[in-house]
């Protein structure tokens, strides 16, 4: 059997924290996991691991759940995290770190990811910002996983993370702007 080396684990598993800490250029202990990131996260309700419950793996060293998280190919790097957390921790940069670490050790996203993009921006389009509950159905019937996150979804339901109807803002014609510009200029929205 093969001998557990103590002082090898420990070695990567600093080396890897490092490695996450400089590309990031965020220290991980400055997260004191009060939260406010995983609140307002758009893209949250679909995650496996919260922004928050993503940088606790970090700094308890389960790198590999956190490399294999869907959350870090998920994350839209709208900075709305960074811009809420009290404490300025750069959340947006660490999901990067951690996808490009994934990336090189041949973990690749879910094939369905670009279906979920499209639909998060369709939603955004139409509503000024994402209608959780009409996206995943949506993205449930169309990826053929009509029962995932069946689970989970009463309870974003009865504390109200997510809601039957869409709530569309007031003026979304700014948003609309912003897709037609981005269209004219070729991007793919
Ligand atoms: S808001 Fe900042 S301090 Fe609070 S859990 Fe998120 S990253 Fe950590
Ligand atoms: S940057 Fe990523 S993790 Fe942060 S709020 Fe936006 S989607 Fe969520």
């Amino acid at each position: 059997m093969e001998e557990y080396n103590l002082n090898e684990a420990l070695g990567n598993a600093k080396s890897f924290r490092q490695k996450i800490e400089e590309k990031s250029g965020v220290k991980l202990s400055d997260c004191y996991q009060c939260g406010k990131c995983a609140a307002g996260c758009p893209v949250a309700f679909a995650m496996d691991y919260t922004p928050r419950q993503i940088i606790r793996l970090l700094q308890v060293g389960l790198f590999e759940e956190a490399l294999q998280a869907k959350s870090v190919w998920l994350c839209a790097a709208c900075e709305t995290c960074y811009a809420r957390c009290p404490h300025g921790v750069g959340i947006p940069k660490i999901m990067e770190a951690v996808r490009i670490e994934a990336d090189k050790k041949g973990i690749k996203p879910e094939k369905t990811l670009d279906l979920f993009t499209n639909l998060f921006l369709q939603s955004v389009e139409k509503y000024g910002r994402v209608h959780e509950m009409g996206m995943m159905v949506r993205y449930n019937i169309l990826s053929l996983k009509p029962f995932q996150d069946a689970t989970s979804a009463p309870k974003l339901f009865f504390t109200g993370k997510i809601s039957p109807l869409p709530h569309k803002i007031k003026d979304n014609g700014a948003v609309k702007k912003i897709f037609e510009n981005v269209r004219a200029k070729g991007g793919n929205v």
